[in-house]
């Protein structure tokens, strides 16, 4: 029996709210903006980027087309 599940240390490190590249708090990064309600996008230093789900208030790597949306919105506040 296996007894212990093992995740893997992406998801691992996500869950405790650090990333998974660069191990920073993801709570700490400021470099954040409202993707749609209830949902945040949050750039790290190592320039990955994350989504922070309100509801579930838990974070996950940005799909290819929310960065897509990330970075059309910057294009149009400047
Ligand atoms: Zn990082």
């Amino acid at each position: 029996m296996i007894k212990k599940l093992i995740m893997p240390f992406q998801i691992v490190l996500l869950k405790k709210r650090l990333c998974p590249a660069c191990t920073h708090p993801l709570d700490k990064i400021g470099n954040r903006e409202e993707l749609r309600p209830n949902k945040v996008i949050l750039q790290c230093k190592c320039k990955r980027r994350y989504i922070l789900d309100q509801e579930t208030n838990s974070y996950k790597r940005a799909t290819f087309e929310e960065e897509k949306e990330f970075l059309n919105k910057k294009k149009q506040i400047g």
